[in-house]
Order: C-alpha cells, then sequence, then structure tokens
C-alpha cells in the first residue's frame, strides 16, 4: 500500500484532508497519479452522502501500474478519467446506453458497484474507504477500473483536461448527443457557468443559427458572448420562474420560441422554465439533475414539446473525449478559459466558497 494525501468526506456536511493508503491494482484495474482535479456542484453534495468518501470525480493524470488483462493503457500514460463506468454486459450497455449501465452505479448508492476498483484497494484508518463516483480524484492517486480511463494527448495542460470527465461532457454531449441541434437550429440557454457555457460552445459547434444566454449576471453574459452567444437575455432576480425572461426570449424568437432550450441553473424552481422558452413541437433539456419536489402547470408541455433530463451528456468516453480533444486542438473549443482558478489541495475550503458563491465557471486542485 502507498500513502498519499486526499480530501475525504466525513458523510455529514464536513471533509477533512488526510492520508490513505492505496494498494496495487487487480485485474482490470489501473493506479493513476492525478495531476489536477476539477470541481463540480455535486462534490459539495458528496459531502451528506452519509458515509466517508475519497471524494472528487473529474480528474486527470498518469498511469502509474496497470493489473492483469488491461490493454488499453500502459504506465507513463496520460489519462481523463470518466465516472459513467460501463460493465459492457447489462440491458443498457448491450444497446449501447452505456451511460445507464445497470450495474455500475456512479452516485450515491451505499453499497459498492461494478464500478468500483477492488474493495481493499483504497484505505483509511486501516478500513477500507469508497471513492466518490468510483474515481475519488481529489487525492494523489486514484486506484480505478479500466473503463474509467481515456488516453489524453499532448498539447492539453492538466487543469484543462480534467474538467472534460464532467462538466464539459455534460454540456458538448447534452447538445451533440442528446439534442443533436441542427444546423440553424435555435437554442436558449438557461445559466452560463460550467456547464452552460459548454452547451453554448457546442451550439456554435453544430451550426445553430442562433444561440440566446440568460443569466442572472452581466459577468455569466459576458462570458457566453466569448463563447459563441449571439445575444443575451439579462434576467431580473425577483422574475423567479424566468416568465419574463421567457417572454422575452419568445418574443425575439419569432413570437414562438426556439427549438431547444437548456437549463443548467441547478435552481430547482427553474426545471421547466425551459419548456415556456421552446416552441411547439422543441426540445427542452434539463441538464441540472434536480431531486427536489417541483409542481408545473401542464400546459407547460402544450403542444407537443419535448422533456428530457439528460444523464452525463449522453457520454460514451471512447467515442466522445477524443472528439472533445481534437476540436480543443483545433482551436474550437474552448477549455483553458472555463478553469476561473486553481488551487492546491489544502485550499479546497476556499474552492468550495468561491465555487458556491458563483464567482468562479471552474476551479481545479492541482496536484
Ligand atoms: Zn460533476
Ligand atoms: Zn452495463
Amino acid at each position: 500500500m502507498t500513502p498519499t494525501r486526499a480530501a475525504l468526506a466525513d458523510g455529514s456536511g464536513g471533509f477533512t484532508i488526510g492520508t490513505i493508503a492505496v494498494g496495487q491494482p487487480g485485474p482490470g484495474e489501473v493506479l493513476v497519479e492525478i495531476r489536477a482535479a476539477g470541481l463540480c456542484h455535486t462534490d459539495h453534495a458528496s459531502l451528506r452522502w452519509n458515509r466517508p468518501l475519497v471524494m472528487g470525480h473529474e480528474g486527470a493524470g498518469v498511469v502509474r501500474s496497470v493489473g492483469a488483462g488491461v490493454g488499453t493503457v500502459r504506465p507513463g500514460d496520460r489519462v481523463v478519467l470518466n465516472w459513467a463506468i460501463p460493465c459492457g454486459h447489462c440491458f443498457q450497455c448491450l444497446r449501447g446506453d452505456e451511460v445507464l449501465c445497470e450495474t455500475s452505479r456512479p452516485a450515491h448508492v451505499m453499497e459498492r458497484s461494478a464500478g468500483h476498483a477492488h474493495a481493499d484497494g483504497t484505505q483509511w484508518k486501516g478500513r477500507p474507504i469508497d471513492r466518490s463516483f468510483n474515481l475519488g480524484t481529489l487525492c494523489g492517486l486514484a486506484l480505478v477500473r479500466h473503463e474509467a480511463v481515456t488516453p489524453l494527448p499532448e498539447g492539453i495542460p492538466w487543469s484543462s483536461a480534467c474538467i472534460v470527465g464532467c462538466g464539459v461532457m455534460t454540456g458538448f454531449g447534452s447538445v451533440v448527443n442528446v439534442a443533436r441541434v441542427a444546423k440553424g437550429g435555435s437554442v436558449v440557454v438557461i445559466g452560463c457557468g460550467g456547464v452552460g457555457l459548454n452547451v453554448i460552445q457546442a451550439a456554435r459547434l453544430c451550426g445553430a443559427g442562433r444561440i440566446v444566454a440568460v443569466d442572472l449576471h452581466d459577468a455569466g453574459l459576458d462570458r457566453a458572448r466569448q463563447f459563441g452567444a449571439t445575444e443575451t437575455v439579462l434576467a431580473r432576480r425577483d422574475d423567479t420562474g424566468l416568465e419574463l425572461a421567457a417572454a422575452e426570449v419568445r418574443a425575439r424568437l419569432g413570437g414562438r420560441g426556439a427549438d431547444y432550450a437548456f437549463e443548467a441553473t441547478a435552481v430547482p424552481a427553474l426545471a421547466f422554465a425551459p419548456l415556456a422558452m421552446v416552441r411547439d413541437g422543441g426540445m427542452a433539456l434539463q441538464l441540472s439533475g434536480i431531486n427536489d419536489p417541483v409542481t408545473v402547470d401542464m400546459p407547460r408541455f402544450m403542444w407537443n414539446k419535448h422533456y428530457i433530463t439528460p444523464l452525463y451528456g449522453g457520454c460514451r468516453p471512447a467515442r466522445d473525449f477524443p472528439r472533445i480533444f481534437a476540436h480543443y486542438l483545433a482551436g474550437e473549443l474552448r477549455l483553458d478559459e472555463l478553469v476561473t482558478r486553481t488551487y492546491e489541495l489544502g485550499e479546497l475550503g476556499m474552492a468550495f466558497e468561491d465555487l458556491l458563491g458563483g464567482r468562479i465557471a471552474k476551479g481545479v486542485v492541482v496536484f
């Protein structure tokens, strides 16, 4: 076992920086030296998942060693981690919907799933400890299943690469894989943070004709324009359900609304807000994974409107990550500009304050 520093959630709202011990990879597993780990709101939520965890689910680093039967990567390879870790043989994996794998559960389930490395591989205070999303990237060494790593080409900084594993993939994939935004189509994006900005730049890549960004803050709208929004709507703070903003959006788009509207705010009251911004037969997508009870007037769905809550942008890492890296290397997709600030592991508390205070698009811990 090798000791390494890690951010450890206590399960009841707090965390500590401590030392864990990480073992050698078993069959089908990979040991990765983490170089950078991005932060999501989900990492803050993971503090309350009722058990101790090695935190973090966005990461990039160098392969240190591989277990038996791993042919996809070798020691020394640069890799990015993904949290949809398909088993490859369940009902959903066989029909090509790997992100919905039935035996590898990514988030806050109590028991370890098939996506996790072997039970004793990561220990804290002499006992096995689980890794958040089967990854646990906020530590020096991540022991993961080989399906959780994708090779990373040269020329992409660690801090820009690590965020591809969740925030970038969620925004990009929801546009490209789920909505399949058509050339010339009209798009509305509610919320211009880490996910919303990737919706905007993916819509631009798809050749969307109009991309309308909606946000509460001028700073968010400035970022939106830099990432490809063609126009912006500054929402009023007292417009809680965004009714006024929706009327403005519809008026600008021929009175009928957009072909696609994406919600990326994580505000429960806005779960159905995109429905009021799409035309009849249009598509509303809620990307925040909202769990809270929310009421909705059924006429919002009229007529023939589609409402989808895509998971992880329909991620298939072997297909999607190389596409994202290629767009970045061709200068067509911005990643560096998404990382507002980097932190050391000991500054995690400050990083959470910045994230929750809306001061940063993405924060990254570097090792
Ligand atoms: Zn995330
Ligand atoms: Zn599966």
